[in-house]
């Protein structure tokens, strides 16, 4: 066996090994973008979106609610530093609400500027 007939097969070993690796990897994440996926959606009637003033859509936020006064219509959850990470191109993974996702367009009384 030469030596280019080894390292032949050392690289397909390698490769082999990594091309697995990619795979398996791969399948992980949609699996894991998957659940992601299925994140309900805070609706503005929930319970815990009413005691910290959420609302779907930062244009709907009321000025008669005391929980809303430090509002203005260009904070959103899009540029909250709250958010942990897109759902999509509309939804956002927020620590406010575990578990579930928020519109990139809400708006809640936590919201600090990211
Ligand atoms: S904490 Fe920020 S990202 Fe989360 S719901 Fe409130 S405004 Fe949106």
């Amino acid at each position: 066996m030469s030596f280019d007939s080894k390292l032949t097969r050392r690289t397909l070993v390698v490769n082999g090994l990594v091309g697995a690796t990619a795979v398996i990897t791969g399948c992980a994440t949609a699996s894991r973008n998957s659940e992601i996926d299925k994140l309900p959606l805070v609706q503005d009637d929930d319970p815990v979106a009413l005691s910290v003033a959420y609302y779907s859509n930062t244009k709907n936020v009321p000025d008669d609610n005391p929980l809303t006064t430090s509002h203005n219509v260009n904070q959103k959850c899009s540029n909250c530093t709250h958010k942990r990470a897109y759902v999509g191109a509309d939804r956002i993974i927020c620590g406010t609400f575990p578990g579930r996702t928020v519109s990139v367009d809400g708006w809640c009384s936590i919201y600090a500027k990211g």
